[in-house]
């Protein structure tokens, strides 16, 4: 696979990292630390909320939960996508309306489905019949959206058949939900997270177009289409910016959806990557022997401290040192545990100086999403990723 840098999004990034660089630069830090610009999720929530119309954003909360993320997504109109009690517990504590927060978990626990009623919460996604029970038991008459299974995705990291139900089985839970006393109002999906193009989305909005267009056909009046996430951040390989992807896919929806009168979208690592660096330090530099090709390079953080998504290579992260000058050599990159899985880039080594030793600062780009909430609580006593919001 080819690296494109994206010149494109260089301005833009620049001066936004300057403020995540200084603030970087001018501290040590003996923990790794993820360092969060408020200001530049303002922009990129400004960008989204450009090229997406008339969709409704629900920030999918599990990218980065943060307080103060959360509150100033409030500030600024956004709606959540959250999956559990907790999180839909943290957008009303910062002042989000009941109204404007959708319970998007296809698997719920009863007692917290009655909760987030009492709480006002009136829009809950389901895939199964089970889910559609617990649901009409314990929140009354509420409005529910079907999840339907994604089969094929080129995302980078597909979500595929875990969540939704094919056209057969959607279409019954949309019988079903009525005879309930629910009330139906759409399909979700999700086309994969990190789906680098918009015209990636085409094959999965070709195949969700369809059973929209038959559940319409079978009589069903549905208002709603959930576009999920898969808004991309820049990992080192070319992205379209933030305007113009989402434009292309609101483009491509409304061309698809005849009639539905609310479409709703809900980027997660698209929001809030590219306003996060991580701030590390290396552990170890060493050989297994003399004839050894690449260096091992061990971090304070690795696959269980918040790189989880570092799994089978797919999420690559972009990595920088005070020694980038210098001579550059392929290097694998592990992280600290006494796991052997704790090895984050091999089959693909990543290039790092060869003058790099222990002790030296490492940022790890771009990483605002899904580091801080994928960080164990303390395993083998590392300390989980410290958040530091600017
Ligand atoms: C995780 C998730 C999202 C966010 O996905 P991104 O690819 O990070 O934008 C959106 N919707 C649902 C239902 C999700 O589970």
């Amino acid at each position: 696979m080819t690296v494109h840098f994206a010149p494109q999004a260089a301005p833009f990034a620049i001066a936004q990292q300057s403020r995540l660089d200084s603030y970087v630069a001018s501290r040590s830090f003996d923990k790794p630390t993820l360092v969060m610009d408020l200001d530049r999720v303002s922009d990129q929530f400004r960008a989204l909320r450009a090229g997406l119309g008339r969709a409704d954003i629900h920030y999918a909360v599990k990218a980065n939960p943060a307080r103060e993320i959360i509150a100033r997504l409030v500030d600024l109109g956004s709606h959540f996508d959250a999956a559990s009690r907790a999180e839909i517990a943290l957008c009303l504590a910062e002042g989000a309306a009941p109204s404007d927060v959708s319970f998007g978990n296809t698997i719920k626990r009863a007692s917290d489905i009655a909760w987030a009623y009492a709480e006002g919460i009136t829009l809950f996604a389901a895939d199964a019949e089970e889910e559609l029970e617990k649901i009409a038991d314990n929140a009354p008459g509420v409005s529910v959206y079907i999840r339907l299974i994604v089969e094929v995705s080129q995302a980078d990291w597909p979500l595929s058949r875990k969540f939704g139900c094919d056209r057969d089985t959607a279409l019954r839970l949309l019988d079903y939900a009525k005879s309930l006393g629910l009330n139906p109002v759409g399909f979700s999906f999700h086309v994969g997270s990190q789906t680098r193009q918009a015209a990636m989305w085409a094959p999965t909005l070709d195949a969700m177009a369809i059973i929209w267009n038959d559940a319409r056909a079978a009589g069903h009046d549905l208002s709603l289409i959930n576009i999920g996430g898969g808004f991309p951040a820049f990992y080192g390989e070319e992205i379209d910016a933030p305007t113009a992807y989402a434009a292309k896919v609101i483009d491509m929806v409304e061309a698809r959806f005849a009639g539905a009168a609310k479409i709703m979208a809900e980027p997660g690592r698209g929001m809030v990557a590219e306003a996060g660096v991580i701030v590390s330090e290396v552990m170890l530099v060493s050989r297994k022997s003399d004839r050894d090709m690449h260096r091992w390079v061990y971090l304070d953080i690795g696959r269980f401290s918040g790189l989880a998504e570092t799994e089978g290579e797919a999420i690559r992260y972009q990595f920088e040192t005070d020694r980038d000058g210098d001579d550059m050599g392929p290097c694998i990159l592990a992280g600290p545990s006494c796991d052997s899985a704790d090895v984050l880039y091999e089959k693909r080594p990543v290039l790092l100086p060869h003058s790099l030793k222990s002790g030296d600062r490492v940022l790890i780009r771009n990483t605002g999403a899904y580091t801080s909430t994928y960080s164990s609580v303390c395993f083998n006593g590392f300390p989980p990723l410290d958040v530091v919001v600017i």
